[in-house]
């Protein structure tokens, strides 16, 4: 039973993702489907599609979490270096088409960069 439960709402949750490539805070979207699912049950879609390389998942203002789709990820093959830009106007999050240069530094290793640049967005600038 629970089976048929998560595949539906990955599903769901695929869909959403799908309409459009902003990104999308893990608070709405538990608002946005509180009638047809749990949080639990959220969390760990989420997880599941980021596992599968589809999603990525990022820190947003206020240390909220946000996801968005992947561009070319797998599950075995997983690099979202990128920057995310987040509107202070209107709230709106998306993932930026450039490279981070991550510093060389002696001794250290980096697994993970995030980097949240916020500003206004190409609807809120003028
Ligand atoms: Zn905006
Ligand atoms: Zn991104």
């Amino acid at each position: 039973m629970g089976v048929i439960r998560q595949t539906k709402s990955v599903k769901i949750l695929h869909n959403e993702f799908d309409k459009s490539s902003e990104a999308i805070s893990v608070t709405a979207l538990i608002e946005r489907f509180s009638s047809k699912m749990n949080k639990t049950t959220i969390y760990r879609v989420l997880d599941k599609l980021e596992d599968d390389g589809y999603l990525h998942s990022f820190l947003g203002k206020n240390g909220h979490k946000w996801y968005a789709k992947c561009n070319g990820c797998s599950s075995s093959n997983h690099t979202d270096a990128h920057p995310h830009f987040q509107c202070s106007n209107c709230g709106k999050v998306d993932c930026l088409p450039a490279d981070v240069v991550i510093p060389k530094i002696p001794n250290r290793i980096v697994d993970v960069s995030q980097v949240l640049l916020q500003g206004k967005c190409e609807q809120c600038h003028t």
